[in-house]
């Protein structure tokens, strides 16, 4: 039997995560969660002046509002550079590393021979074989790796396929520096051992890693993970992927109203298919995904199409996932706040949930769906928007409200079928096509062009605050 699944999600703090390394966290999330492993984080911390706590953290609040847990505590890599440093030296106790005291300017002169000669820029090897002894006093030394100086290093990649490096171009890459600070090579490679790590799937950027990587692997005896490099996501006109496209935070997509049920759908489907399908709950996604049938061209981020997926999760959920999102969207929504504190009422919580049906059925967005509950927590007199106004000036309109007053008033029961009802009779005798009596009644209820279904708002707004509502627009 093989090994039980370990993938990990490995970012750096940058202060957010964005679209690529989600996307990324949820490729390893999925094949763990297939193959009922586990997935690891690792924060690669090791630049300190851009990982701060806040970056952290605006990592860990992405990755969980996407709903991509991690097994066990997240792992610092910079707190391991200690079991680095020691890597480092146990390579050199083996022969296979070695201290260099090439100084800033024989590096700089070796890189500018090599462009004089047409080569690629590459460490000559001078300290290699060369007796520490021979070691200038005032240098402090970085430690290279002895690396293979002919043959081939293959990656055989998951996407990618077999992908040949010749040892030639990878030169004795720096392990330590000379303030015994690890390097990414050196530190990424101990940590995945460390870190039982089987599986590896990351942004195609780090295929050359990966070639230097099987170096230091292959040096300490260690079995090198399963790779898997997916190309980088491009924006919708096949430039790389800019903010204009939307290579924005989690939060920003959070902070846009999109379901993080919707997001893991639209991610999964930037860059892995299967057959021609489109719509993945979550489940699905976990029993069909695959590493190999994630395409090896860039994929193309497109803000239309997100959109519409969402649209659809928000029509497909239940009202209770719904609100469940919903509620956890407030705090980041515009406005957000003073909803809260509405939906905090247990009669306006009521009526947001008899709303909803209503409301799903035309937003694409929480945001949308936000916009249009509007008119729940409204206050009197209601503001109108501009269509709320024409609609009202239209000729005969105020007066038409005025009796369907008259007839909602005396309703003996209210609710949406006997307020439609009511509506329709009132047109009928009035002699009026049910649009003129329908558009004005919007527009008053919930002083918008555009809104639910005006039978639903009746029922949901009841007796009391529609007939009021109507009564501050009337003219008879
Ligand atoms: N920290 C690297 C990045 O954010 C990923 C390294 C890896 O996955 O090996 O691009």
């Amino acid at each position: 039997m093989s090994a039980p699944v370990v993938t990990r999600f490995a970012p750096s703090p940058t202060g957010f995560l964005h679209i690529g390394g989600a996307r990324t966290a949820l490729f390893n999330w999925l094949y763990a969660k297939r193959f009922g492993g586990r997935m690891l984080l690792r924060i690669e911390d090791t630049d300190r002046s851009r990982s701060t706590d806040a970056a952290i953290d605006a990592i860990l609040d992405g990755l969980t509002w996407l709903g991509l847990d991690w097994d066990g505590e997240p792992i610092s890599q910079y707190a391991r550079a200690d079991r680095h440093r020691a890597v480092a030296k146990a390579l050199i106790d083996a022969g296979q590393a070695y201290p260099c005291y090439a100084s800033q300017e024989e590096l700089a002169e070796m890189r500018e021979t090599a462009r004089a000669e047409g080569r690629p820029p590459r460490y000559d090897g001078r300290w290699r074989d060369r007796d520490p002894s021979e070691a200038p006093a005032d240098v402090k030394p970085v430690v290279r790796l002895k690396a293979p100086l002919d043959g081939e290093t293959v990656i055989d990649d998951k996407v990618q396929g077999r992908v040949v490096f010749n040892n030639k171009e990878l030169d004795d890459l720096v392990l330590l520096r000379s303030d015994g600070s690890p390097t990414y090579m050196l530190a990424v490679v101990v940590d995945d051992h460390d870190m039982g790590v089987t599986h590896i799937v990351r942004g195609d950027d780090h295929l050359t890693n990966a070639a230097r990587q099987t170096l230091i692997y292959k040096a300490m005896g260690w079995d090198v993970p399963t790779m898997a490099h997916i190309p980088l996501i491009h924006g919708p006109d096949g430039a790389k992927l800019s903010k204009r496209h939307g290579a924005l935070g989690a939060e920003a997509y959070r902070a846009m109203g999109y379901l993080p049920a919707a997001m893991r759908n639209y991610l999964a489907r930037l860059g892995w298919s299967h057959g021609d399908e489109e719509i993945f709950p979550t489940e699905q996604l976990i029993e069909w995904f695959d590493l190999d049938a994630i395409g090896k061209s860039a994929s193309r981020f497109d803000m239309q199409k997100l959109q519409n997926l969402n649209g659809h999760y928000m029509r497909a959920q239940t009202s209770e996932e719904l609100m469940r999102d919903f509620v956890a969207f407030l705090p980041h929504a515009e406005g957000g706040q003073a909803v809260q504190a509405w939906l905090s009422d247990s009669t306006h919580e009521k009526m947001f949930r008899a709303a909803l049906p209503g409301l799903k059925e035309r937003a694409k967005t929480l945001v949308e769906l936000l916009e249009s509950a509007e008119y729940l927590w409204a206050s009197r007199p209601l503001e109108l928007d501009e269509k709320a106004e024409k609609l009202l000036a239209a000729e005969g309109a105020r007066a038409a409200l005025a009796g369907l007053h008259e007839r909602l008033a005396a309703l003996e029961t209210w609710n949406a079928e006997t307020t439609e009802a009511a509506v329709r009779a009132y047109a009928e005798d009035a002699d009026l096509k049910l649009g003129k009596a329908a558009q004005p009644l919007r527009a008053a209820l919930t002083g918008k062009g555009t809104s639910p279904g005006i039978f639903d708002v009746l029922d949901v707004l009841g007796r009391e605050e529609s007939l009021a509502r109507i009564n501050d627009q009337a003219v008879s």
